[in-house]
């Protein structure tokens, strides 16, 4: 609730810096709940920074009410929306057009504004190839390890096949829901590039330098002393660690990269670039580097609240 608190009036101190006019362009973000979301704080602060005439608001939209919340958006003029849990699926049928990767996906987080209606992107996924890039990781270069097999595990491997990640396995505790992932990207990329191993079977894993990435729920504050794989020999093999959690700043599977010798990152770097993507998108404006590392300083002093 303290958090909540002190998002509150960080954006009050933000949104009394913009002049909503007549000519302000309305973007905003769609989901069931949205009181924790940390995006207009994002926005708004770049919409400051950059000089743009726009206002970013969170919309409460009930499961049952997308449709009508996206048209009724695209009437009111629009110009944006962010969508977040659980309408990240539902919106795809009341699109106009969708991109390539958000399509593979099937989840859409970012609807930018066309002659017709909105197209969907999914700026997770282009996020957390920006974050990884910004500390010097490349997809393309690595032997990745995706650990989990839920949404967010689903999302990385389409990323990963579409980046040319070098090899893909996927690690989960119910190995049918990797198993299931695997195929899915299999047949849309025509050829067996993930594969699908039970979590407790990491110890068949040939031995390389792996870039894992970290897409369970397990470690999420208050659970900071949990790790999917708390046994050190696995970590010998990562040389490279990114958590999509972000919440503590180091989780615990971050300890276990470094304690083996790795590199390890959050996944605040994902949640400031997939904001940015859409930012730029709806924007047509680049955000440069002061810009990110001015908001990605606001969003960790919110994280540690
Ligand atoms: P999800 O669909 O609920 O999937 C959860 C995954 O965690 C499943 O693979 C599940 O395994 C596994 N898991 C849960 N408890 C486990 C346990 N005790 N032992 C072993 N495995 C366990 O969640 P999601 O939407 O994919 O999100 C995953 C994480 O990514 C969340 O922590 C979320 O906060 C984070 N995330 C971050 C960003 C960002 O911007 N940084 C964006 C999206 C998501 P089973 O399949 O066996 O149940």
């Amino acid at each position: 609730m303290e958090g909540v608190k002190h998002i509150m009036q960080r954006s009050e101190n933000l949104v009394s810096k913009i002049e909503v006019r007549g000519t302000t362009r309305v973007c905003g973000l769609i989901g069931n709940p949205v009181e924790h979301t940390m995006s207009p704080l994002i926005h708004n602060t770049l919409a400051v920074r950059k000089g743009i005439d726009m206002v970013y608001v969170p919309f409460m939209v009930q499961n049952d009410q997308v449709s009508e919340a996206i048209k009724g958006a695209y009437a009111l003029n629009v110009l944006g929306m962010n969508v977040t849990v659980p309408h990240k699926s539902a919106v795809i049928s009341d699109l106009v057009s969708i991109d390539s990767l958000a399509q593979n996906i099937g989840a859409v987080n970012t609807l930018v504004r066309e002659g017709n209606g909105f197209k969907g992107y999914n700026t997770d996924m282009s996020g957390l190839k920006r974050a990884m890039a910004s500390d010097g990781i490349l997809i393309s270069d690595s032997d990745v390890i995706i650990l989990g097999a839920g949404g967010a595990a689903r999302a990385v491997a389409f990323l990963c096949a579409t980046e040319k990640a070098s090899s893909i396995t996927i690690l989960n505790r119910t190995l049918d829901k990797a198993e299931k992932i695997a195929d899915e990207v299999n047949a849309v990329f025509g050829k067996e590039c993930v594969k699908a191993m039970a979590l407790e079977a990491y110890e068949q894993l040939p031995v390389k330098s792996y870039l894992a990435i970290q897409s369970t729920s397990v470690g999420l504050y208050p659970h900071h002393e949990e790790a999917v794989i708390m046994d050190v020999g696995f970590y010998k093999m990562v040389t490279k660690g990114f958590d999509l959690i972000y919440k503590p700043e180091e989780t615990m599977f971050m300890k276990m990269v470094k304690k083996a010798g790795g590199q390890a990152y959050n996944g605040l770097k994902m949640l400031l670039y997939q904001g940015i993507d859409a930012f730029e998108l709806w924007n047509h404006v680049p955000v440069d580097e002061d810009d990110a590392l001015a908001v990605y300083q606001l969003l960790k002093e919110n994280i540690c609240v």
